[in-house]
């Protein structure tokens, strides 16, 4: 296995404050948008974007998170390929919202998540938002996308794409998660 560092601490704080600003452009502001992070590490991407609006903007984004229990779990079944794990699909998801937040009834939902793959977990979250009510439109932004989508979906707001092969990893460590924050991919 060979790691290669393609983001450090300084490149994610960069890409997430351009994300920050490229939301608050696309939106002219952020009236009735909703930061929603997908469990686990888009929860703390999410968090740290709503951060950095706050700053510079001075207001408080409302945010939540949502829980696919998906066929691909971060790291236990790396082995598993999506093909073969799609079928099983989605087992659970739940949404969890601050206080102060309206509900996604006509809000503008921006989902955060770490890496964009095939895009059947933001199909999943999808599916698991419109259940809970009808957002306005829905957005997506993504740290990393690394290509081979299965869906016809794509990011708004992405923080690097980086091309990669099938048997490359991308590993997203988070430091509220993982002590640190770095973006490598991984060869095998
Ligand atoms: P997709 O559903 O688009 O195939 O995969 C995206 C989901 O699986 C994301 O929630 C992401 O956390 C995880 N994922 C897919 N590929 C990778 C990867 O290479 N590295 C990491 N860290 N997560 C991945
Ligand atoms: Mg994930």
């Amino acid at each position: 296995t060979e790691k290669n560092v393609i983001m450090d601490e300084t490149a994610i704080r960069r890409a997430l404050s351009r994300i920050a600003h490229e939301i608050l452009e696309k939106n002219k502001g952020i009236e009735n948008c909703l930061l929603v992070g997908i469990r686990t590490r888009g929860v703390y991407l999410a968090r740290r974007i709503a951060e950095r609006i706050k700053e510079i903007e001075g207001v408080a984004i409302p945010y939540g998170e949502l829980d696919i229990t998906h066929y691909r779990d971060d790291r236990s079944d790396e082995g598993k390929s999506s093909s073969e794990a799609g079928a099983s699909a989605v087992v659970s998801s739940n949404l969890m919202l601050n206080a102060d937040s309206a509900g996604i009834h006509d809000q503008k939902v921006i989902l955060c998540d770490d890496v964009l793959y095939t895009g059947r977990t933001i199909r999943a979250a999808m599916d698991a938002l419109m259940d809970c009510g009808r957002p306005r439109m829905i957005q997506l932004a993504v740290l990393a996308d690394r290509g081979h989508r299965e869906l016809p979906i794509r990011p708004d707001y992405v923080g690097k794409n980086v091309p990669t092969s099938k048997h490359e990893q991308i590993e997203v460590a988070l430091k509220e998660y993982d002590g640190k924050d770095e973006v490598s991919i991984i060869s095998q």
